[in-house]
C-alpha cells in the first residue's frame, strides 16, 4: 500500500492501508531542559512494570547521547543496517524507510537486541563527545566542541508502527479515540516479531508471560483528560503531552500543533525511519549539528534558529511555561495580557500562570526583626 508521511514529505509503502485516528497521542520534550533526574522512569516503572519478568524494563528511559542507549546501541544498529539515508533540498526524505528497505519475505528492516543488550539502562551516562583544547577553555559559542544531551525516550505511539505492521497474530492495534497502540495480551504469543521490529526498541519481551509488552499511553489517565505519569511527574517540566493534528489540520490553539506545526520547533526523531513517530522533541541548541540532523533530519537548523528567537515571542514563551503546570490534558491554549491559559475540549480553563515570575529583592536588612537576609549585608 501507498501511504502519506508527512515527516517525510511523500507517500512511502506500508503494508496496511492510511487509516489516521480520530485523535493522536502525542508528547513534546524541550531537550533543553532535561535533567536526567530519571523521575519520569521511576514513575512509568513504579506504575506499570514493577511484575515478574519485568524487571529489565523502562518503558520510558532517558539516555545520555551521543554514548549512551537503552538497549546498547540500538539506534546505531537500526542506521546502519537502513543504509544510505538521503534527504532532497525541499525537506523531502529521498532514501528509503525501514519498510521500504526490508528484505525479501520481511516487513520491515529489523534486528534484536542480545540479553546483554538489555543489561545497562544508563550506559554512558554524561560521557562527553568532543576534546577540550586547553584546560579551563572557556566555551562561548554553540553548539559547543564538547557537548552531550539527554534524550528521554517512550514509545512514540507512530502513525504507521513497525510493531503492528510485523506482527503476525495481528495482536497489535491502534486506538481510533486516541491513536494508542497496544498489543492484545490475549492474543499475543510472543513471537517477538515486534521487539525485532520496532526501531526505537520499545516492544520487550516478557520471559515470565511469554507476551511482548510495551508503553500503554498511560490509557487509563489520557481516557480521563490526565496526562501519562511520565509527563506530570517531570521535574524540569519539559514535557507536554496532548493531541496532535496533521499539518493540513492543524490547530493554531492547540499547544502540540503549535509547537511542532505552526512554530516548528518541535520534530520528529528519525523520521527517515517512516513511522512517523508521535513524541516530539525541540533540539538541544548546544549540542553538535552534524549529529542533531540524522537525528532529526535537515529542519533541525530552522527550528533551532526558530527557538533561539523565542525570547522575543511572548505567545511561544507562555506556551513554554505552560509545559508541566497542569496534570490535565490542554486541548487549547492563550497567551495575552502576560498570562498564559490552558483549556480543556470544552474551552474551560484548566490553568493560569503568568509569562514572567515577578522578581522580589528582599531588603539585604530586615529592620522589623533586626536580622540580616543575606550573608553578605
Ligand atoms: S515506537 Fe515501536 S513499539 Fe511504539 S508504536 Fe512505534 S513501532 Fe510500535
Ligand atoms: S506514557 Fe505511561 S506507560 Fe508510557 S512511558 Fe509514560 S508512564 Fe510509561
Ligand atoms: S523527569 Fe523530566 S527532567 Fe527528569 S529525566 Fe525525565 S524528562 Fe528529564
Amino acid at each position: 500500500m501507498s501511504v502519506k508521511n508527512w515527516q517525510i514529505k511523500r507517500d512511502m509503502a506500508y503494508p496496511y492501508e492510511e487509516h489516521r485516528p480520530k485523535r493522536q497521542w502525542a508528547i513534546v520534550f524541550d531537550l533543553n531542559k532535561c535533567i536526567a533526574c530519571q523521575t519520569c522512569t521511576l514513575a512509568c516503572k513504579t506504575t506499570w512494570t514493577s511484575g515478574k519478568g519485568q524487571e529489565y524494563m523502562f518503558w520510558n528511559n532517558v539516555e545520555t547521547k551521543p554514548y549512551g542507549a537503552y538497549p546498547m546501541a540500538w539506534d546505531l544498529n537500526v542506521l546502519e543496517k537502513l543504509g544510505r539515508q538521503d534527504w532532497a533540498k525541499n525537506g523531502t526524505y529521498s532514501g528509503k524507510t525501514i519498510f521500504e528497505a526490508a528484505p525479501a519475505s520481511e516487513r520491515v528492516v529489523h534486528f534484536a537486541p542480545t540479553d546483554e543488550d538489555w543489561m545497562y539502562p544508563n550506559v554512558g551516562e554524561d560521557d562527553c563527545a568532543g576534546q577540550l583544547n586547553a584546560q579551563g577553555e572557556y566555551i562561548d559559542q554553540l553548539p559547543h566542541d564538547q557537548w552531550f544531551f539527554y534524550l528521554p525516550r517512550t514509545c512514540a505511539h507512530c502513525t504507521y508502527p513497525a510493531c503492528l505492521a510485523a506482527c503476525p497474530r495481528k495482536a497489535i492495534y491502534k486506538r481510533e479515540e486516541d491513536g494508542i497502540v497496544l498489543i492484545d495480551q490475549s492474543r499475543c504469543k510472543g513471537y517477538g516479531e515486534c521487539v525485532r521490529a520496532c526501531p526505537y526498541k520499545k516492544s520487550m519481551y516478557n520471559p515470565i508471560t511469554r507476551t511482548s509488552e510495551k508503553c500503554v499511553g498511560c490509557y487509563p489517565a489520557v481516557e480521563q483528560s490526565i496526562q501519562p505519569q511520565c509527563v506530570v511527574n517531570c521535574i524540569g517540566k519539559i514535557r507536554v503531552m496532548g493531541f496532535i493534528n496533521p499539518p493540513w489540520k492543524a490547530r493554531k490553539d492547540n499547544p502540540i500543533d503549535y509547537l511542532v506545526h505552526e512554530k516548528q520547533i518541535a520534530l520528529p526523531y528519525y523520521p527517515q525511519l517512516g513511522l512517523e513517530p508521535n513524541i516530539y522533541y525541540i533540539p538541544p541548541i548546544h549540542a553538535d549539528r552534524a549529529y542533531l540532523r540524522q537525528m532529526f533530519g535537515p529542519q533541525v537548523d530552522g527550528a533551532m534558529d526558530r527557538y533561539r528567537k523565542l525570547t522575543s515571542d511572548p505567545v511561544a514563551q507562555g506556551l513554554l511555561v505552560l509545559m508541566g503546570s497542569t496534570d490535565r490534558i490542554m486541548h487549547g491554549f492563550k497567551v495575552d495580557g502576560g498570562k498564559a491559559q490552558g483549556f480543556d475540549e470544552f474551552g474551560k480553563e484548566l490553568v493560569s500562570v503568568p509569562v514572567t515570575e515577578n522578581v522580589i529583592v528582599r531588603d539585604a536588612f530586615d529592620e522589623t526583626r533586626k536580622v540580616a537576609r543575606n550573608n553578605t549585608p
